[in-house]
């Protein structure tokens, strides 16, 4: 297992807001110096501290001797003909990640990972296939959002913002929640990148625990990867199943909506042809009317539909996944993802027999599904 890039000097980055106001404080300075701190980073994209015109001298010289700024590393860029942006960066002398931008009419998403590899070895995946290496750092998770920022503010459509992130990277985010929480309340802190909670959406493979741990700690967007209708199904796609079944899942998602009654859960399900494309009557055995998961603003299932981007048109979907990944791959996505389209709130693709991806977030095609080269 290769292990973070480790200096004396504590990684600036991995602070958010509270644990760099401790870092101030116990070097004798003031929390608030934490805010401007976080100001000149996160929102201006200054890293050079001479710049940092509000610090005087003797504090400037403190933050060199004290800590430093670590980022992901630019190994190369890729970008679709549609503007959807894939990097790929080095995070230490062995390991590399990805990160994707997805632009759209009304918002720009960035898919972002949390771990190097996947221990979580689910059978569609490619990030599986690589191993699990290590969990990344707050500011390596925080540092994508970083660079993918000022990649974006300096690219000549500067219209491009990102409005939306999602951990549906490379990586469980929940079992490396340590590290994922911090990063998802710099995103959401007013003075870095201030996105709204429903603009952060954490997707896992049904951690149950860690659902449970998000909701009392940082309840942002829950997103779960189902991708099987029962659990004989699910044991072999999600492995994870074995431990967390459907039914425990399904429970620790209730709670999940139950402390904010008029959020939504979003489920994730890609079509594998012959797999888990099983019809209706499979469906219908998730569903139960009088289930709070169902029914009402709250309706966690109803959400179980193909998000299909209404704006899109196909030859734009089919120009992102042609871009992006070599032929052997564009044959599974284009089972997993096509053909695009609309399908009825509620029911999804499953239902009625076409083959798509089901809780698609981006509309674009699941990041979890597509960047994954699953
Ligand atoms: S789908 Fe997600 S949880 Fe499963 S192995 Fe891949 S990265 Fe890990």
């Amino acid at each position: 297992m290769t292990e973070p890039v480790t200096t004396t000097r504590p990684n600036l980055l991995d602070f958010d807001a509270a644990g760099l106001a401790s870092f101030f404080v116990e070097h004798g300075q003031p929390a608030y110096r934490a805010t401007q701190l976080i100001k000149w980073v996160h929102q201006q994209g200054v890293l050079d501290l001479d710049l940092m015109t509000n610090f005087g001298r003797g504090l400037r010289e403190l933050l060199r001797e004290t800590g430093e700024f670590r980022l992901p590393e630019i190994i190369s860029a890729h970008e679709s003909t549609d503007g959807t942006l894939k990097w790929l960066l080095r995070v230490d002398n062995g390991n590399a990640i990805e990160t994707v931008f997805i632009p759209e009419m009304d918002r720009g998403t960035l898919c972002v990972s949390s771990q190097v590899g996947c221990a979580l070895n689910c059978s569609f995946c490619a990030t599986a296939r690589q191993g699990f290496s290590r969990n990344l750092s707050t500011g390596e998770i925080i540092g994508q959002v970083w660079v993918a920022a000022r990649y974006l503010g300096q690219h000549p459509k500067t219209q491009r913002r990102i409005t939306n992130v999602v951990m549906m990277g490379m990586g469980e985010p929940l079992m490396n929640f340590e590290a994922v929480v911090p990063a998802m309340r710099l995103m959401m802190e007013d003075n870095a990148y201030n996105l709204g909670r429903k603009r952060v959406t954490l997707s896992t493979a049904g951690h149950v625990p860690g659902i449970d741990r998000l909701r009392e700690e940082c309840p942002v967007a829950l997103a779960v990867s189902l991708h099987a209708p029962n659990d004989e199904l699910r044991n072999e796609l999600v492995p994870l199943n074995r431990t967390y079944p459907i039914a425990e899942l399904l429970d620790a998602c209730r709670r999940y909506v139950s402390n904010n009654p008029h959020d939504q859960i979003t489920f994730e399900y890609v079509m594998l042809d012959g797999v888990n494309d099983t019809p209706r009557p499979a469906w219908h055995s998730l569903q139960n009317e009088s289930d709070p998961l169902q029914s009402g603003r709250g309706g966690a299932l109803s959400a179980v539909h193909a998000r299909s981007d209404r704006r899109l048109s196909s030859r734009a979907r089919q120009s992102r996944l042609i871009d992006h990944y070599p032929e052997n791959a564009r044959r599974r996505y284009r089972r997993c993802l096509w053909p695009a389209g609309r399908s009825r709130r509620g029911q999804g693709r499953a239902a009625s027999g076409r083959k798509g991806a089901i809780g698609c977030l981006s509309g674009a095609g699941a990041t979890g599904c597509w960047a994954r080269s699953c």
